[in-house]
């Protein structure tokens, strides 16, 4: 089926042709058809990411009338966010046709969305909470709603909107089609469609309750005390990993975050305890793909609309399975395959089971990547990288004479020697690393043995088997002997001196670097280092993956 078949205005088609759609998903092939050829209404048990805004948002846009300056259609949705994103991709939708698109939600400024509804938009789209708000300042008329869709019905619930929703459902009229979509369906959300709904399908992509069909659900098992060992290990082994790291506690995200920033992966945090702004400039961030690893917490990621994540990581399982359903489906999302992994200890393996049932999937065990997997991997990554690299034009002016000073030497050697300038630093790393699947199966066999293990069930326990990473302490070096460098990064980049020195120590792989006063202004960063080890240093950044992106220098003259 294509869209051009299920007979929409051609002012919609061209729009979404305009979006590069080429094929309704799933959820659409079904939905459109009925709600423009039937008149019941819709329960939708859909993921995030199915396609549903298109299958409810075209629908509309086809039905109603943009002439009337009338709110026809109301479309409900838990978070600021994710009101944001509907309202965005509807107006993409509607973009050939006169149609006013409102959103309105908490935690911003009313009197900025009270002048927008001057002007009485064709559709509304709402959090619960402030479209109260706004009913009873009569500043939205629901007499004349003819749809109302609620969306990510059971994440409403679970941030206790029930009351809100009754109170919106009993002020709209009887003749309004309802249209609810849902990723789980609790017994609340059966209770809504019986009390509120008329001739309602249930259409469901996949299963009830199923997780999105083209995940790949795993699990590994992991001491207590190495969970964040291997967290790296994992993200290591993924070197294009675009992906987000479920935390249960604001405090644990903050915690896996600053030490994954120190260990100078390219991650950041999202939890509650940031600002709206703040929080939108690191959703921004993730968004436009220039961080690459999101830690969050359930809570602070609802809502964000990211597509194509390769993988969801699940640093502690949450309590309920919806939840896990949630997360999961944020990987996987139209036409693409995704995976998740759990990482869980063998006391807590237990809460597989549950999930599988709610999922309709199997979990399969993976291996915890070994040292020379990971640099397998990150090899094989590279050299595609550098095959699908366009060289820069300005290097051809080097070539005669490059290729003049290695003419002695063969292809195979030229080629080991480039590798080993990139690789060494991890090699390096890896060279003594841990198997971390043999020391959780250690724990399991001496617990078999109803041996207590060392650190076993002891959060944050310093028994960690990875080559030590501590923080540097800083030294007092005297001033004679250093030379002053500058980096690339400051203070509005979030850079403090911890973060200098572990990455100092995560690039160098050497604790014994003598680094003196440091200073940090808004975009640099200024430190004295011992003279004798300038130039390894850097040597490290300019060689080491995981200096990429950061420019180290010598200050030349004043101090
Ligand atoms: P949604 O589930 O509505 O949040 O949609 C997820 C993403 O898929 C959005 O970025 C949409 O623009 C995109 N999308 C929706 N329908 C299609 C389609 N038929 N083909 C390709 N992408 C789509």
């Amino acid at each position: 089926m294509n869209f051009n078949e299920l007979g929409l205005k051609q002012e919609i088609l061209t729009a979404i042709a305009g979006m590069g759609f080429e094929k309704p998903s799933e959820i659409q092939a079904e939905v459109i058809p009925y709600l423009l050829n039937e008149t019941g209404d819709v329960v939708g048990l859909a993921q995030t990411g199915t396609g549903k805004t298109a299958a409810f948002g075209l629908p509309i846009l086809q039905t109603i009338d943009p002439k009337a300056k009338t709110t026809q259609a109301l479309i409900l949705s838990p978070t600021r966010e994710l009101c944001v994103q509907i309202a965005g991709e509807v107006s993409k939708y509607a973009k050939n046709l006169p149609m006013h698109i409102v959103a309105v939600y908490g935690g911003e400024d009313i009197r900025k969305q009270l002048k927008e509804l001057d002007n009485t938009p064709q559709i509304l789209v709402a959090t619960p909470g402030r479209l109260i708000d706004l009913m009873e300042r009569k500043k939205v008329h629901l007499e004349s709603i003819s749809y109302l869709v609620l969306d990510e019905a059971d994440e409403m619930l679970n941030m206790g909107f029930l009351d809100d929703i009754n109170t919106i459902l009993e002020r709209t009229p009887d003749s309004r089609r309802t249209l609810l979509f849902s990723a789980t369906m609790p017994n609340e959300i059966a209770k809504i469609a019986m009390n509120y709904m008329k001739n309602a399908v249930e259409i469901s992509v996949g299963k009830k309750n199923e997780a999105a069909k083209n995940v790949e659900h795993y699990y590994v098992l992991t001491k207590q005390s190495t969970r964040y060992d291997v967290l790296k290990r994992l993200l290591d082994y993924y070197p294009d990993i675009y992906g987000i790291v479920f935390c249960r506690t604001r405090q644990e995200t903050k915690d896996v975050a600053e030490k994954l920033m120190v260990d100078g992966y390219n991650a950041d945090a999202l939890h509650g305890d940031l600002s709206q702004a703040q929080r939108d400039s690191v959703m921004n961030k993730f968004r436009l793909r220039a961080l690459q690893i999101l830690v969050a917490t359930d809570v602070a990621a609802r809502g964000l609309d990211v597509n194509d994540l390769t993988h969801v990581i699940h640093y502690n399982l949450p309590d309920d399975r919806e939840t896990y359903t949630h997360r999961s489906g944020r990987t996987g999302r139209v036409n693409k395959s995704g995976i998740s992994i759990a990482l869980v200890t063998p006391r807590e393996k237990g809460a597989i089971k549950p999930i599988e049932r709610v999922i309709n999937h199997p979990f399969t065990q993976m291996d915890i990547p070994s040292g020379g997997m990971v640099c397998q991997k990150q090899l094989y990554y590279m050299v595609e990288k550098m095959q699908n690299l366009e060289p820069d034009k300005k290097l051809e002016r080097y070539m005669p004479d490059v290729v003049e000073l290695l003419k002695n030497m063969d292809r195979d050697d030229i080629i080991r020697r480039f590798i080993a300038l990139q690789f060494n630093q991890l090699l390096e790393y890896y060279h003594n690393s841990v198997d971390l699947n043999a020391s959780v199966q250690q724990e399991i066999k001496s617990s078999k043995q109803g041996r207590v293990s060392k650190g076993r069930g002891s959060r944050g326990s310093d028994d960690h088997d990875e080559p030590k990473k501590s923080r540097r302490q800083m030294r007092v070096v005297d001033k004679g002997d250093t030379l002053r460098l500058k980096i690339n990064r400051g203070r509005k980049d979030g850079f403090e001196p911890k973060r200098l020195l572990g990455l100092i120590n995560d690039v160098t792989g050497d604790k014994s670097i003598k680094i003196g006063d440091i200073d940090i202004s808004p975009k640099f960063t200024f430190f004295d280092v011992d003279k004798k080890r300038v130039k390894q240093l850097i040597q490290a950044f300019s060689s080491n993956h995981r200096a990429k992106g950061y420019i180290i220098g010598e200050v030349k003259g004043n101090r």
